[in-house]
């Protein structure tokens, strides 16, 4: 049994956190960007929700689940498990689309081989309700996945190639092209995506394997904005977006692996003409696989 602390306990004493329950008697509780009923509401938890996170003056960071980072007050938790729990105890999500230049897709259902029957635009604000953990969102117009949105800023172009690393997920290194390229990539260079788009991607690799008999090499995923500039300035816009707009900044771009020559990966060869294919059953999407012959073969952006 956990035992509720005075508000003295420092941050970050308690790496697990602890678990509390939203007290019963009250609608909702907001779950807010910060340690203070000043900062914006990013998601409702309904009483009776189980929370965990690490307690500091007060309020209580979230440490686990989709609302990582977010805070809620400690004199609406309990420590009381709840003796049925409430029969949709799924938090409330609000966000904003992250892609630049792009769209998310909605479904019917929850998951990729649900049909896609609509678009949210960039930017565009979503609201709705966690399925199960996540990371799809019932929303009034479908379903949604959460990794194309950002819950915890009003102008999500704020975070393009300012995401820390340690809220990205490193790709498996077998997945990394085996060329050297600038600026310093190796086969040994972590790369990092959005959770939700890795685990999308882990699925795409397990089918593309299974088809070609080897992974789909990948030459670049997330980048920062230093990076981003470092392109920006030697290829020039369009084929390196400007600092700031490319969707490589937000962790939801993989570009696979690039040669001058023609090869798997080149519009209309095997590799390409696989993965438009089967781009939306994972959830990813060319966004100049209309032409088949210009822009870049290789770029696919992740938009659930
Ligand atoms: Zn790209």
């Amino acid at each position: 049994m956990t035992t509720t602390h005075s508000g003295s306990a420092q941050l970050g004493t308690e790496a697990a956190g602890t678990s509390r329950f939203v007290a019963p008697g009250i609608d909702s509780l907001n779950v807010r960007m910060g340690p203070s009923s000043a900062y914006p509401a990013v998601g409702l938890l309904m009483p009776g929700a189980e929370v965990t996170g690490i307690e500091y003056a007060g309020w209580l960071q979230i440490t686990e689940g989709s609302l990582v980072g977010g805070c809620v007050s400690t004199d609406y938790l309990t420590t009381d498990r709840p003796a049925a729990m409430p029969s949709v105890p799924c938090p409330h999500i609000v966000g904003r689309v992250t892609t630049d230049n792009q769209f998310a897709n909605i479904r019917s259902g929850p998951g990729f081989s649900h049909p896609i029957v609509g678009r949210y635009t960039c930017h565009e604000r979503v609201a709705g309700a966690l399925v199960d953990d996540g990371p799809w969102i019932r929303t009034d117009r479908g379903y949604l996945n959460g990794g194309t949105i950002a819950i915890y800023a009003t102008n999500p172009g704020s975070l393009n190639g300012c995401i820390p690393l340690h809220l990205l997920s490193p790709i498996p290194l077998c997945y990394n092209t085996d060329s050297h390229f600038d600026p310093g990539y190796t086969q040994a260079t972590p790369r990092y995506l959005n959770g939700s788009a890795l685990s999308a991607l882990h699925r795409l690799q397990a089918a593309f394997k299974r088809q070609f008999g080897h992974f789909a090499t990948i030459d670049l995923t997330y980048r920062s904005y230093a990076e981003q500039q470092y392109w920006h300035e030697k290829f020039g816009s369009p084929r390196a977006a400007h600092p700031g707009t490319s969707n490589h900044g937000y962790g939801l771009a993989i570009d696979f692996e690039e040669r001058d020559e023609p090869w798997i990966f080149s519009w209309g060869a095997v590799a390409n003409r696989w993965l438009l294919t089967h781009q939306a059953g994972f959830g990813f999407h060319n966004p100049y696989a209309s032409t088949l012959q210009e822009g870049e073969d290789y770029h696919f952006n992740f938009v659930g």
